[in-house]
């Protein structure tokens, strides 16, 4: 029989990415990642489309929840062999696969119910990781060959190039954008019968690296010069938070900003930190407190001025961060830059879109902080990226699947490729089954 591929997640959507390989002797999964946002995400966490004991092996693309994030409810619910992933991957997920096991145990017990998975499954599932190098060929199982490549979306990201016998898929992952610093450019493919492509940013193009950075000093100088204020930045732990440390390092070396103290106040962003001096340069941190205990955290409270402040999460929906914004939002001498996407009905967004007052810790608070928005730092290829990554095949793959994006951003990326590379280009469903 054909090798059949199913669309289990990610498909016409961002989140739950996970795909399914049958070769007829062997079936597996490309990432196994959770569903984000709203009642129907939940549901969908709740139940595989497949038996679990039935997968073989799982080869994971990277760290982040919603490509890793049910890795551990596979696991409690039979799947029982290994999951290949680079090491520094595996090094991130040995921090987010807990952290997340906790909020979903701390939400089961605010809504009553049977937690996805806990602390204890998420660290049974930790021992089945195996280590894939970034072009090192390995076989996971007879007549499967697999091959990773660096991504460039965050440490350890990988694109996955599969040699099966009846053609070679290529999985993009999420690529990177070129010319971050951390991570390396995504590596070109030149080949593949069936290519699966991202399309987060399918229809947009970033802002210049050039320009975003002048954003950010001028955010940062505008208060910093003062003397008066803080600037608080809301940041996700892993990724951002290490990219966001290298501009104000590279800022502060050039002498556009001012010195000034530098807290990361969250235990996860420490910690990806620590594990992204592992694999990669920074600058020289000068500066830079990591705080650990609630007690150093509540510490910073006492800090009026001079300071900036980088705490998780990056929608400002839980975590310490709140406890900055709430202490800093309501002085006009201070600053809040927001350098990530806030999804609508979060706290970061209503503050954002500017609420003159929010609620923290049921409280009311006035906003009179500066509000600063910087968009060009996004992780992911923008549609300029994505279409230069697509034009190094030296031959048109022989279908060309448009995954991971909302509707508009993943037919807008197929339209662009059917119409400029004269390729065969699809957007699929959630539940789509294609023979190779
Ligand atoms: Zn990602």
């Amino acid at each position: 029989m054909a090798t059949q591929l199913l669309f289990l997640g990610a498909a016409g959507e961002v989140t739950g990415s996970c795909y399914l390989v049958d070769t007829g002797s062997v079936k597996f999964l490309v990432d196994c990642g959770m569903f984000q946002g709203g009642r129907d995400a939940q549901r969908k966490n709740r139940r595989f489309a497949f038996a679990p004991k039935d997968i073989a092996f799982v080869l994971l693309t990277h760290a982040h929840i919603d490509h890793s994030g049910l890795l551990p409810r596979l696991a409690a619910q039979g799947f029982a062999g290994p999951v290949y992933a680079t090491a520094a991957t595996g090094e991130l997920l040995a921090v987010m696969l807990p952290d997340s096991a906790h909020l979903q145990e701390k939400e089961a017990e605010r809504e009553r119910t049977t937690p996805l998975y806990t602390v204890a499954e998420a660290r049974v599932c930790l021992s089945s990781l195996r280590q894939a190098d970034y072009g090192a060929a390995f076989r996971p199982h007879e007549g499967v060959r697999c091959v990773f490549r660096d991504a460039g979306h965050i440490l350890g990201s990988a694109i996955i190039e599969l040699f099966l016998s009846d053609g070679k898929i290529v999985f993009s992952g999420d690529l990177g954008q070129p010319g971050r610093p951390i991570v390396e450019d995504p590596a070109p493919i030149e080949e593949a019968d069936v290519l699966l492509v991202e399309s987060t940013y399918g229809n947009r193009n970033h802002k210049s690296l050039v320009q975003t950075l002048d954003e950010f000093a001028f955010a940062l100088n505008d208060t910093l010069a003062s003397k008066r204020g803080n600037v608080v930045i809301p940041s996700f732990a892993v990724g951002r938070t290490q990219e966001i440390l290298y501009y104000i390092a590279e800022l502060r070396r050039q002498g556009r900003i001012p010195a000034a103290d530098v807290y990361v106040d969250s235990p996860m962003a420490s910690a990806a930190t620590r594990i992204t001096l592992r694999h990669a340069k920074l600058p020289d941190l000068e500066r830079v407190r990591f705080t650990e205990s609630l007690e150093e955290s509540m510490r910073i409270n006492n800090v009026r001025a001079g300071a900036i402040i980088i705490s998780a999460s990056g929608m400002c929906e839980g975590g310490r961060i709140r406890h900055h914004l709430r202490c800093n939002l309501p002085r006009p001498e201070c600053a809040v830059v927001f350098v990530g996407f806030q999804a609508a009905g979060t706290l970061g967004r209503r503050i954002v879109d500017g609420a003159k007052s929010v609620r923290i810790f049921r409280e009311t608070y006035p906003v009179r902080a500066k509000l600063f928005t910087i968009n060009g730092l996004s992780a992911h290829a923008d549609r300029a990226a994505l279409l230069a990554w697509l034009g190094k095949f030296r031959r048109p793959p022989r279908q060309t699947w448009v995954v991971h994006g909302e509707p508009l951003a993943a037919q807008s990326l197929k339209d662009d490729i059917v119409k400029r590379l004269h390729w065969r280009a699809g957007v699929p469903d959630g539940g789509d089954c294609v023979a190779l």
